[in-house]
């Protein structure tokens, strides 16, 4: 067992962050008992089940009762209620954190409710997949991945040291950013390509109709892609677009301007217009490969036996 920064972590929400949380922790190998709890007693019992969990609690007050690291796993719009719950349990020195798609909004949310003595330090894991409930979890899901320490302003320096040390040992690259950045920054990464994502399969559900689902049946990588995306949670995602507004708002503006050219450009047959922007856009792509954040192998590294574009 190496050395661990916390004694006892709680998680609350047991879905997919929280179980990968708890696998990734127990890969690393850390001496740090697990607690958690999840509203609905169904998710509870499937925790017990399964071994997700050193102990569930079938309340966030047990739950939390001692220990020194709290992580709130819940869909962005609960953050605030789920504080406000437990901050009466918390101990004296513990740290909050947050896994949070968004931060200015949970920060709101939560902040008020953290008492005295008490430390809150917003986090968000870049990492994902479509599926959600304890069992969905893997340890491997942080692993090469970053995940973004989003502290206010005058926050404690060693909390901030302990909880960027537990993401480094669950497999995470870890960086601070500044709340408002961290959500243009993530509404232009993650939140409008899914709102996109969502549009695209929402258009081509409406044209199956017509075509008897000929648009299932013949679906090509750059519609299954969409549709992986927009299979993600709904309520995680309802609660993200409410929560990154004006970010949200503001990078849908600049995509509807771009397509509104290259819509022009299509319509004047301006190859040179269209061949310019995917060579940029392509550029894009080498980057995200450069920088280790996914695979150059053909169609994602995908088992094949044809090429279907
Ligand atoms: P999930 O798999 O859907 O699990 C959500 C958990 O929150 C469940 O245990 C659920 O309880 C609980 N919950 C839902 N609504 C609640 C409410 N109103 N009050 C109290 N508890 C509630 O979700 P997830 O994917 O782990 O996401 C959790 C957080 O991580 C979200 O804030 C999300 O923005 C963030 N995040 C998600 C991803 C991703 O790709 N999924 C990536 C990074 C960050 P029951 O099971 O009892 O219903």
């Amino acid at each position: 067992m190496s050395s661990a920064p916390y004694n006892r972590v709680a998680l609350i929400g047991l879905g997919l962050i929280a179980s990968s949380m708890f696998w990734a922790i127990k890969r690393a190998g850390i001496a740090t008992e697990v607690t958690g709890y999840a509203r609905s007693s169904e998710t509870r019992d499937t925790a017990r089940k399964i071994g997700l969990c050193d102990h569930v609690f079938d309340t966030a007050a047990e739950a939390v009762a001692d220990a020194d690291l709290v992580v709130l796993c819940v869909p962005v719009g609960a953050m605030g209620a789920v504080a406000a719950e437990i901050a009466p349990h918390l101990a004296k020195g513990a740290t909050v954190s947050d896994v949070g798609s968004v931060k200015r909004a949970v920060i709101d949310a939560v902040a008020p409710h953290i008492p005295e003595g008490v430390h809150f330090i917003p986090a968000h894991p870049l990492a994902g997949t479509e599926q959600s409930g304890p069992t969905s979890g893997f340890a491997e899901l942080f692993d090469n991945r970053w995940c973004l320490i989003v502290p206010d302003a005058g926050a404690d320096a060693d909390a901030i040291a302990r909880l960027a040390q537990l993401w480094r040992d669950m497999g995470a690259h870890v960086d601070e950013m500044e709340p408002d950045h961290h959500d243009l920054v993530l509404s232009v990464t993650s939140h409008t390509p899914h709102l996109i994502a969502y549009t695209m399969v929402g258009v081509a559900d409406d044209l199956s109709r017509v075509s008897e689902s000929e648009v299932i049946k013949y679906s090509a990588t750059g519609f299954r892609d969409f549709t992986r995306i927009a299979a993600s949670d709904p309520t995680m995602w309802r609660d993200v677009f409410l929560s990154n507004k004006d970010a949200t708002l503001e990078i849908l503006g600049r995509f509807t301007e771009e397509l509104f050219a290259l819509q022009r450009a299509i319509r004047k047959g301006d190859g040179d217009h269209l061949h310019d922007y995917f060579t940029r856009t392509r550029a894009i792509r080498r980057g995200i490969i450069e920088a280790g954040q996914d695979t150059d192998e053909p169609n994602f590294g995908r088992q094949t036996t044809s090429q279907d574009t």
